[in-house]
């Protein structure tokens, strides 16, 4: 395969309801995707960087800033032997930037399989056709306000409840869900690194709601704290922001600082990492779920096809697009019975629209061999 061009694309989707996290409140889903022309054929991917560096380092300007200086010329350099497997190893020399990287080696991965007429789902291994759905509940101005969402939630049939928390949204907030819902719905809780060393004996407290799990509480390079968290709190602790590759995954098992993985294949480097990290965590015990970063539908299709192998054992967070959009880029995913499919088609297995691409983009910029 060669590649002959790549087209960044800035969207400006509007979210239904705002949606807040202790790091920030956004209306819009701002998304830059890559889509890439090759002699096979044209692949896509969504970049997860977000518009500010708040999430990870990476941001929207300086993920296509590195794509552009550095990383299609590199994939140019391939010429007629590119594959999406080649990217990471020709991509190595190059120090973080995963996000940026996960656009480009998934685009040409969705090209690949495109030619080849394999579904994502197939290239994985994968082993479900269809993946439950969890859902994600920002931070809200009121408990009225989160109770009237959490119970719509449910309501729609989502088979898990993650709240997101930070200093002074936490304790009261997931006891009032507890209250009002009953200890059998099955609810996380998600810190976005909102909190430090000082606060175990708050997220002790929290192990009286028989939480599925707590995400993230501590900077994402704190490792060493989560270790020492996991032997203070009973609540089983997850990592999310900390997860950035394989090693560092086996690396934060044998330290005992992760009981459960969230793998975010943009956070990551891809889906090839995402792959090794599910290897990880399965040779080690280690349950792990499929997180997200908004995705609009070309995101959301790939990230369904990892959710469906065989190691991800936890509800992740592929909800419906209904859940944040009134209109999806994409054809839509639909919740059935708690559940969401797993596309079948070749590559990520679903199109963009090019009319509502049209209407959300803010601006497409070639770069051509
Ligand atoms: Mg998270």
């Amino acid at each position: 395969m060669k590649l002959e061009a790549v087209e960044l694309i800035r969207l400006n989707v509007p979210l239904k309801s705002a949606f807040r996290t202790s790091f920030s409140s956004v209306n819009l889903h701002q998304v830059v995707w890559a889509h890439v022309i090759t002699d096979q054929g044209e692949g896509w991917a969504e970049c997860g960087a977000n518009e500010r560096p708040d999430y990870s380092s990476e941001y929207h300007t300086g993920a296509m800033a590195v794509m552009k200086e550095f990383i299609i010329p590199e994939l140019f350099g391939l010429g007629n032997e590119l594959t999406a497997e080649a990217v990471a190893p020709t991509l190595e020399w190059m120090k973080g930037h995963r996000m940026a990287k996960h656009a480009l080696e998934t685009s040409i991965l969705d090209a690949q399989l495109r030619s080849q007429g394999i579904s994502l789902a197939e290239y994985f291994g994968a082993t479900k056709s269809k993946v439950p759905s969890g859902v994600s509940v920002g931070i809200m101005d009121s408990i009225d306000e989160l109770l009237g969402y959490v119970g719509g939630y449910l309501k729609q049939g989502y088979v898990r409840i993650k709240l997101k928390i930070e200093p002074g949204w936490d304790y009261e907030a997931v006891k009032a869900v507890r209250d009002a819902f009953g200890d059998d719905i099955p609810l996380q809780v998600d810190a976005n690194t909102a909190y430090t060393r000082d606060d175990f004996d708050l997220l002790k407290r929290l192990d009286e709601f028989n939480l599925l799990l707590i995400e993230q509480p501590l900077n994402e390079e704190d490792v060493l704290g989560h270790a020492k968290l996991a032997n203070y709190i009973d609540t089983p602790v997850c990592l999310d922001e900390s997860i950035v590759s394989a090693d560092i995954a086996r690396d934060a098992i044998e330290l005992g600082a992760v009981e459960i993985i969230n793998i975010k294949p943009s956070r990551v480097g891809g889906y090839l990492e995402s792959v090794k990290i599910h290897d990880v965590a399965v040779a080690n015990s280690i349950p792990v779920w499929c997180g997200g970063m908004l995705e609009t539908g070309i995101g959301r299709a790939a990230n369904l096809a990892l959710a469906a192998m065989p190691g991800f054992t936890v509800v992740g967070d592929t909800s419906a697009s209904s859940r944040y959009f009134e209109t999806d880029l994409t054809e839509p995913f639909v919740l059935k019975d708690g559940y969401i499919d797993v596309p079948t088609k070749p590559g990520i297995g679903v199109d963009p629209i090019p009319e509502i691409i049209e209407r959300f983009a803010v601006s497409r910029e070639w770069i051509r061999a």
